[in-house]
């Protein structure tokens, strides 16, 4: 756990060293859960949304992609439930004045219950060996099923408690599981309440007054509310899919973890309408599917898991998270929900427009069921960083941080070096760097010893450098330096740009998928 907490630590503080990650208006102190993303992180995040982009719409014969504005009308927020119902259940601790969300402390409360489990059996697994079996140690060690029993009847507490909106029981529940706040120690806690997380603002400066308006809190309204200007003008059949890359706002209580959880975010949104009946073979399909687009990345099979909901939003029938395994612990970064017709429905009748769709192979006419899937930029892009940061120990004492990030993402693709910055060396190395920066995005880097500049590309991920030496200038070789197993091959300069852009390329990765 320790070397966890560590591990997030050292990949906060590379994000800002090497340029990825900086807090928002940091000469001024910074604003609280916003952040900025400096020259490699802004390549980072764009290479994440183009794989997106392209897994949806080039590879999906039937979504194509939207740009929707960020203002909508404030009716729209009032139909999709966000203005009655989008909030969390806040509490304060008199004592270091600091707010949390109830449902988090206990959240946490019983990610704790599950540790003290996962210790159990960590420690008897190490006792028994080969021989151990863990459903059966589950089943009958008195300890584990004693915690077992507690977490259960937590959960179905707070489970009740959340589906009522009962704020007073969640607050008795912190009271009576002795939860203490993590800053003073105490349990001098004030009433739950309610808080919305929209943020507003006011459009216009007419003399009848400025109309209160919301900044999003999520892409997906701008889908369903194009949903048919796109159906008609696209010619699209049932069933098909329409996607949105952009940032959305919300207020969040606590933030912290870096840009797990920030104030102002962007989202990538799938919104897939289908037949109704059909909704559940095709979340299916996304889930599967959205899973595969993860993997193909290469960070490692168990560092994903599906959390499927058992607790159900009104509107939905089938819900599942994709979690990643950060240092803190597998977290949601993407959600697929069946969402039926509910946000359809509720456009209707709030603009009083027909939102439905004529489907010409059954002779009649619906409002379409609709599949979602609803991934953060912002938390792949930190789930990538935890799952690419890596120390290495080297022979002869040495080390290195790396980065092993997917080389279709990396925001650089290849660092030319010249061995030493003398005897026409620079001049054949800038040469390469100009022919290559038409294929993908190249650095030079002729500053330090040659293994200082190695290092300094491993830190930012850079999938390839290549040397440029004497030889070069004699045979019209280079030496191409790979960044995970530091092999080294001579290879012809003309050879580079074909085997380089293959290796990078997002087509290479998309094929994984
Ligand atoms: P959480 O329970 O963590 O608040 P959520 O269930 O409210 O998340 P959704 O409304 O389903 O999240 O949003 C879809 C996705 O948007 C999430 O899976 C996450 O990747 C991203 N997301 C949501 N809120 C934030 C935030 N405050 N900061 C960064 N990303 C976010």
């Amino acid at each position: 756990m320790a070397q966890q907490e560590d591990l997030f630590k050292k990949v906060v503080s590379h994000c800002k060293e090497y340029g990825f990650v900086f807090p928002s208006s940091e000469i001024y102190d910074g604003l609280g859960a916003v952040y900025d993303y400096g020259q490699l992180g802004s390549e980072l995040k764009n290479n994440i949304k183009r794989y997106w982009w392209e897994a949806m719409t080039l590879l999906q014969e039937n979504v194509v992609g939207i740009d929707s504005a960020i203002f909508m009308h404030p009716t729209i927020w009032k139909a999709s439930g966000h203005v009655d119902a989008f909030n969390d259940p806040l509490i304060d601790n008199k004592d270091s004045k600091k707010r949390y969300r109830a449902d988090v402390l206990i959240e946490d409360h019983l990610a704790k219950i599950d540790d003290k489990i996962a210790k159990e059996i960590a420690k008897a697994a190490k006792r028994f060996g080969e021989s151990f079996d863990e459903a059966q140690f589950r089943a009958t060690n008195a300890r584990v099923l004693e915690y077992q029993a507690k977490r259960d009847a937590l959960h179905s507490r707070f489970a009740q408690a959340l589906n009522e909106g009962n704020l007073d029981e969640l607050r008795q529940i912190i009271l009576d599981n002795e939860i203490v706040c993590p800053i003073s120690g105490t349990r001098n806690w004030t009433e739950v309440r309610q808080f919305n997380l929209m943020f507003s603002t006011e459009m216009g400066s007419t003399a009848d007054g400025a109309m209160k308006v919301y900044l999003r809190p999520e892409t997906a309204q701008g889908i369903f509310v194009n949903y048919l200007n796109v159906q008609k003008t696209g010619r699209m059949k049932i069933p098909f899919g329409i996607a949105q890359i952009g940032k959305a706002f919300r207020n969040e209580i606590v933030a912290r973890q870096f840009i797990f959880r920030m104030r102002e975010f962007e989202q990538m949104e799938l919104q897939f309408f289908v037949r109704p009946g059909e909704e559940l073979r095709w979340f299916d399909y996304w889930k599967q599917l959205r899973l595969r687009w993860h993997l193909a990345l290469g960070l490692g099979k168990q560092k994903y898991r599906y959390h499927d909901h058992e607790k159900l939003a009104h509107y939905a029938n089938a819900a599942t998270d994709i979690e990643f395994e950060m240092p803190f612990g597998f977290k949601e970064v993407e959600g697929i929900h069946s969402r039926t017709d509910f946000d359809l429905k509720r456009h209707e009748e709030f603009s009083g427009k027909k939102l439905q769709y004529f489907d010409p192979e059954l002779g009649e006419s619906y409002v379409p069921y609709v599949v979602e899937t609803s991934i953060g930029v912002d938390r792949m892009f930190l789930s990538l960083m935890c799952g690419a940061y890596d120390e290495e120990a080297l022979e002869g004492g040495d080390s290195r941080v790396v980065l092993h990030l997917p080389a279709a993402l990396a925001p650089i693709k290849l660092a030319v070096l010249p061995l030493v910055r003398k005897d026409g060396l620079d001049e054949q190395a800038r040469q390469i760097y100009n022919d290559l920066r038409f294929d993908f995005n190249c650095a030079i880097d002729e500053k330090d010893s040659i293994g200082k500049r190695y290092r300094r590309q491993d830190a930012i991920g850079t999938p390839y450098c290549i040397t440029v030496d004497h030889q070069t200038l004699e045979d019209g070789t280079v030496t191409l330096r790979h960044r995970d197993t530091m092999q080294q091959e001579r290879i012809a300069i003309d050879a580079l740009s074909s085997t380089i852009s293959a290796a990078v390329s997002m087509k290479t990765l998309l094929k994984k998928i």
